[in-house]
């Protein structure tokens, strides 16, 4: 019998779990309360699976398998029972992502994940009849091509359930750490230090915004920049991480004045055309 994964939320995370998820053979059913959203799914995964073939990355035929493994349905109750792995990937509120997990318990998942970025595992199984099964599963943007999955263990999290997670790693093609249930967890509360300290950088008049990220481009190899990353993550979702661990670890990530004023001003980035850099159809001008 084939191995079923379901994900709650068809928007950028969702998938591209459902995508991955597909493509290392599960029977995929992606759960998506707006109807505009579901119609859109097949689609929107379709044309990651043409291009994928146009690239020479997958045959036609593995794409179109893929393809045929993957169900949309409005709500968890059409869900069938037992499913192997449940993620949930919908918006990041705790009220939300508790009223989902709970609903998702019931579909009885041997594993049950959060794609959470920032809030605690153990507040979100607080929801939870049995938090043992469940932990975080943090992939990243876009889920095809990043390597990393953050694994992330809540203090009711059995050490089965950790090794499942480890073992899933493996499958859907992914390289994981597994880090403890600390805000920011180890990607944001390092990334997004680094990130304040490069924005405050900019207030200082350190250099360029340009010259800033190349310091780090060349000099560190990352492959790129603090501020060319903040753009494209979205000053706002920086802005609310920020907050998030100043109220945890205190004033070493309060938010740069400069990051507040961009935000309030709709420079959020890539997605609004405007942050640190120009944007025009996607690309950093
Ligand atoms: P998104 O807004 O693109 O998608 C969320 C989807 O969930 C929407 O389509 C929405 O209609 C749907 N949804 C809302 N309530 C639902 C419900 N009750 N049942 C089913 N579907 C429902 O959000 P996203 O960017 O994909 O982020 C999802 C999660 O992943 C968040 O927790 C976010 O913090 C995390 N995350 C995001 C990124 C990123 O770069 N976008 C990276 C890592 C983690």
């Amino acid at each position: 019998m084939t191995d079923r994964f379901v994900v709650v939320g068809a928007g950028t995370m969702g998938l591209g779990i459902a995508y991955v998820a597909a493509g290392a053979g599960y029977e995929v059913e992606l759960v998506e309360v707006d109807a505009g959203r579901a119609g859109a799914a097949r689609e929107t995964l379709g044309g990651l699976w043409d291009r994928a073939v146009a690239r020479g990355r997958i045959t036609e035929a593995a794409a179109g398998q893929a393809r045929a493994r993957v169900s949309v349905r409005r709500e968890l109750a059409e869900v069938a029972d037992r499913p192997d792995v449940l993620v949930e990937a919908v918006p990041e509120r705790a009220d939300l992502k508790r009223r989902v997990l709970a609903a998702a318990e019931e579909r009885r998942p041997a594993l049950l994940g959060s794609n959470t970025s920032s809030i605690a595992i153990g507040e979100l199984a607080g929801a939870l009849a049995a938090p043992e099964r469940f932990l975080g599963l943090h992939f990243f943007n876009p889920v095809w091509a990043m390597a990393l999955l953050e694994v992330v263990v809540g203090p009711a999290t059995a050490a089965s359930t950790t090794d499942a997670a480890v073992a899933l790693a493996g499958r859907l093609g992914k390289d994981p750490v597994v880090v403890r249930d600390l805000p920011g967890f180890a990607t944001s509360r390092l990334g997004v230090a680094l990130g304040l300290e490069a924005i405050r950088m900019v207030a200082d008049e350190v250099a360029s915004p340009a010259d800033i990220d190349k310091a780090m481009v060349l000099g560190y190899r990352h492959p790129v920049g603090p501020l060319e990353l903040t753009d494209l993550v979205g000053l706002d979702v920086r802005l609310d991480i920020a907050r998030t661990l100043q109220a945890a670890y205190g004033d070493r990530f309060a938010p740069p004045p400069l990051l507040e004023s961009m935000v309030a001003r709709g420079l959020l980035g890539k997605k609004t055309g405007q942050g640190f850099y120009r944007w025009e159809g996607g690309v950093r001008q």
